[in-house]
């Protein structure tokens, strides 16, 4: 299976893993969203169960295992998500398929399960994605089976945020930090993947290092239009009235409530914005430079307060009065022209 596009680093520590006598119970693979993090849990459930005789030819890739890992079909793979996996329902239990949040009732149909029925491979994997979504209840069970672990099973934790899982959780996993992939890694993975190499370049720059995205980028280049649009609305916004941002942050506050997704695209889209305005100003650094970077830090907060569930309104609304003021002198920008409140 080579799904993976870079991460060389950490394929190396997974292999490390799989080679030990007892692997640990429990993985906290650790960062940013669509950077390739279940991938790297898969693969990791690979290397534990694929049929070759030797570690060196594992994964192959072809084998029963290997073949039903990747379709995630394995029956020994599963996949603990917001929504009602694994919940038995019940006793007037009010179903939940929509549901944002790991919930207790879900983490207990999960243990009834490990614990009900054998594993057919060697051993069993459990990707609890993302986890910092379980509250405290749910993270109170799942620690229980930490401090008992079940034999022949990893528990693997995917999280953007994991200073928001509760630390006696963080302490028992085996931390194995994701992290970010450049440019010319990802292009080259595009290309090998038979995409041209123009599609290959953009796509890699407009995913900011982020794998997976650069992936849906070159399927689908219309996405990055839709990006280059919501760039330019983040500058009319940037450059707008501060009664403008109230706006906008109560608009994006009620379309979290609907779909949380799109808004982080959109608060990835701030810092893309925020990060081009630095690398403009970065041969003459000064106040721009500065404000700029104040800002990137206020995206990551805002990013960080949504994931770990803080009121959204607050988390937008914070973001944007931390962004700079001065914005629309500088630029000589007209709002107006796009529509938007002019700037005072
Ligand atoms: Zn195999
Ligand atoms: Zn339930």
């Amino acid at each position: 299976m080579d799904a993976i596009i870079g991460h060389e680093g950490a394929r190396r520590a997974l292999r490390g893993l799989a080679a030990m006598d007892e692997p640990p119970h429990a993985l906290l693979l650790a960062g940013p969203a669509r950077t390739g993090r279940t991938l790297l849990a898969l693969e990791l459930a690979c290397l534990l169960n694929c049929e070759r005789e030797t570690l060196d030819e594992r994964p192959c890739g072809e084998c029963r295992a290997c073949r039903l890992i990747g379709e995630r079909a394995h029956p020994d793979v599963l996949h603990l998500a917001p929504g009602d996996a694994f919940c038995r329902g019940g006793g007037g239990h009010q179903p939940h398929p929509g549901s944002r949040d790991i919930r207790i009732c879900q983490v207990r149909g999960l243990i009834e399960s490990v614990s009900r029925y054998p594993f057919e491979g060697r051993c069993r994997v459990i990707v609890i994605e993302p986890a910092e979504r379980m509250g405290l209840e749910a993270a109170n069970t799942l620690l229980k089976t930490l401090e008992e672990p079940p034999p022949a099973t990893v528990l693997a934790l995917v999280s953007a945020a994991p200073e928001a899982l509760l630390e006696t959780i963080r302490s028992r996993c085996r931390l194995l930090p994701v992290p970010l992939v450049p440019d010319e890694t990802i292009a080259a993975g595009l290309r090998a993947r038979g995409f041209p190499a123009e599609v290959a370049e953009r796509a890699a720059v407009e995913s900011r290092r982020r794998p997976a995205e650069a992936l849906a980028f070159a399927e689908q280049p219309d996405l990055m239009d839709d990006r280059g649009r919501l760039l330019e609305r983040c500058a009319v916004i940037a450059s707008g009235s501060a009664a403008g941002r109230m706006a906008y942050a109560g608009d994006l506050a009620e379309r979290w409530r609907r779909d949380r997704e799109p808004v982080l695209a959109e608060i990835d889209c701030w810092e893309t914005f925020w990060e081009a305005r630095l690398r403009e100003d970065a041969e003459a650094p000064g106040e721009r430079a500065r404000e700029a970077l104040a800002a990137l830090r206020a995206v990551a907060a805002a990013r960080r307060d949504l994931e770990a569930q803080v009121v959204a309104r607050l988390a937008i609304e914070l973001m944007l009065l931390r962004f700079p003021v001065t914005l629309a002198a500088a630029e000589g920008h007209d709002p107006a022209a796009d529509g938007s409140e002019p700037a005072p």
